[in-house]
């Protein structure tokens, strides 16, 4: 069974052949569709290690006023645990008597 396929890049038109015999791009419809697909993922995981990156670089250049923002919510939290403590101790002595 011959099959006859046109060349998407010079409109000529091979039979039995997965490569156009004018111009020898390849008329192999699966290896087209994967050649694409495999462009359009590599465009598109570029896409996304460039956004990364740029998340990463906004990351380290906040990273200063985060550890300092940690610093304080940690203290605060550790504040709040300590007066909650108390105040349950206190409780329990109260109940105690
Ligand atoms: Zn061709």
């Amino acid at each position: 069974m011959s099959v006859s396929r046109k060349c998407p890049q010079c409109q000529e038109w091979n039979t039995d052949h997965n490569v156009c015999v004018q111009c020898g791009t390849s008329l192999n419809t699966d290896e087209l569709r994967n050649e694409r697909e495999a462009a359009q993922l590599k465009k598109h995981h570029e896409l996304n290690t460039d956004r990364i990156d740029a998340w990463i670089a906004k990351l380290s250049e906040s990273k200063k006023m985060g550890g300092r923002l940690m610093y304080f919510m940690v203290r605060s939290v550790w504040f709040v645990v300590f007066m909650m403590l108390t105040f349950i101790y206190a409780v329990i002595a109260f109940i105690a008597g």
